[in-house]
């Protein structure tokens, strides 16, 4: 290929891009999309996603679910095209959704290959010229429209939409390389940190992960932002050989990394007893003896926690496990409650984009007009999905978001 022309290019076959170009070519067939992609064989994440089931969306999904950008524009997005939209979308496709755990959707067949399939069969079926093996090198204003540079030769369209993707999973084909097109056609890059990525703790600082490796259990996650809680996260926590991860571990893991990003103080910590507070949970232990003297505090830990947490936390505080509950001292009684609620996670970083499900930070929101997916800097331009300044909780919100951008954007582009 040497010079081609086409009406819209769209940089990035992965879950936003075909979205885009399915809907470009469905609101106006006579417009020619062409969709390039790096790889080979796009679409690595949607068949990597989800263990390999693929989350497609949530059942229930608002702005809420979503950090970075203003709020009010990601609600206007997402109200554009809903989770209902897009359970149409892939049941039009031939791919029927059932709904699991906390609203998570997957397709009937449980296989993330299928999604791939359907999307890809969709945008043929739709029209569009799909170039793999085509990495883009830079993407430049020209008159009349962009000039695309890319392995294959130059490629002139009138509209140019960046679905790029973010960080997370560089070998996929998404490392990046957006936010450099983005940033030379005049946008500004919130800057990026893994998000949805497991976190390692420090042994140097006494932290039990290791020998809990495989043990999983429900916490609550307090997030410490200059000496104050800013957050608390709720959900299944998992301890691995390096750290946590977990639902979670992941969820928090974008804040953390956002407040050390700014230089600020930031810590983290457990409670092993969701709901309780001091007072509520010194009750309980105080009123235990009486119901079970002969019990030993091990015994008793259990109940709260799994056994294996229960011995590494009383290892930990220097405490008998083998003690009577009518024999626990008071200060060890207080200190074993205030480890419950407050047990300090020693965060030492994360496990890095390699290991990441997404990336925080990314293009400017307010620059992009939410009702097009069209850049307010550059005529033109429309940026979608992850490559954007938005990511979502653990549960089908980042693919929810890469559709619903998709979408917005196909819809101006083919009016
Ligand atoms: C392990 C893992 C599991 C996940 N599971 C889920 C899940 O179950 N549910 C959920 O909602 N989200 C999940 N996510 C997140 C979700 O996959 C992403 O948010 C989503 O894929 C983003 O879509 P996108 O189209 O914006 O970017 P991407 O999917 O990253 O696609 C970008 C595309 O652009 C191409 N590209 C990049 N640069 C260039 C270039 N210079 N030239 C040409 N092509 C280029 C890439 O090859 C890629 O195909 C998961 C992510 C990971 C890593």
């Amino acid at each position: 290929m040497d010079t081609s022309i086409t009406d819209v290019a769209i940089v990035g076959a992965g879950a936003a891009g075909l979205a885009a170009a399915i809907f470009t070519r469905r609101a106006n067939p006579t417009r020619s999309v062409l969709l390039l992609d790096g790889a080979r064989e796009p679409g690595a994440k949607i068949l990597v996603s989800g263990g390999a089931r693929c989350n497609v969306t949530n059942r229930v999904v608002s702005e809420r679910d979503f950090w970075g950008g203003r709020r009010a524009i990601v609600r206007r997005v997402l109200r554009a095209f809903t989770a209902d939209d897009a359970i149409c979308f892939f049941r039009e496709l031939g791919v029927s959704l059932h709904e699991e755990t906390d609203g998570k959707l997957f397709p009937d067949t449980n296989r993330a290959r299928d999604v791939l399939t359907a999307l890809l069969r969709g945008a043929d079926s739709a029209g569009v010229r799909l170039l793999t093996d085509h990495r883009v090198l830079d993407v430049q204003a020209a008159d009349d429209g962009f000039s695309i540079v890319a392995t294959g030769g130059t490629i002139r369209c009138r509209q140019v939409v960046l679905a790029t993707g973010g960080q997370s999973l560089p070998k996929s084909g998404s490392d990046g390389a957006g936010f450099q097109f983005a940033q030379r056609l005049g946008h500004t890059i919130v800057p990026t940190t893994p998000a949805l990525v497991p976190l390692i703790l420090d042994e140097a600082r006494g932290s039990i992960h290791r020998r809990l490796s495989g043990v999983s259990h429900d916490v609550e996650l307090a997030l410490w932002v200059d000496c104050r809680i800013s957050m608390r996260l709720g959900g299944a926590l998992l301890w691995t050989h390096f750290g946590i991860s977990g639902p979670v571990a992941l969820n928090a893991s974008r804040h953390w990394l956002r407040a050390e990003l700014e230089h600020r103080p930031v810590k983290l910590t457990a409670s092993f007893c969701p709901g309780e507070t001091f007072d509520s949970l010194e009750r309980l232990w105080t009123a235990a003896p009486s119901r079970r003297p002969n019990s030993s505090v091990l015994t008793a830990l259990a109940d709260h926690v799994p056994a294996a947490v229960a011995s590494a936390l009383l290892d930990r505080l220097r405490l008998d496990a083998a003690v009577e509950l009518a024999h626990l001292a008071r200060t060890n009684r207080r200190a074993l409650v205030q480890a419950l609620l407050e047990w300090p996670l020693a965060v030492k970083g994360s496990r890095g984009y390699n290991h990441a499900e997404a990336t925080a930070g990314g293009v400017a929101l307010d620059e992009i007009n939410p009702a097009t997916m069209e850049s307010r800097i550059r005529q033109g331009l429309y940026l979608i999905g992850e490559m954007l300044d938005v990511d979502g909780r653990i549960g089908g919100f980042n693919f929810q978001w890469a559709w619903s951008t998709g979408y917005v954007a196909g819809r101006a582009l083919g009016a």
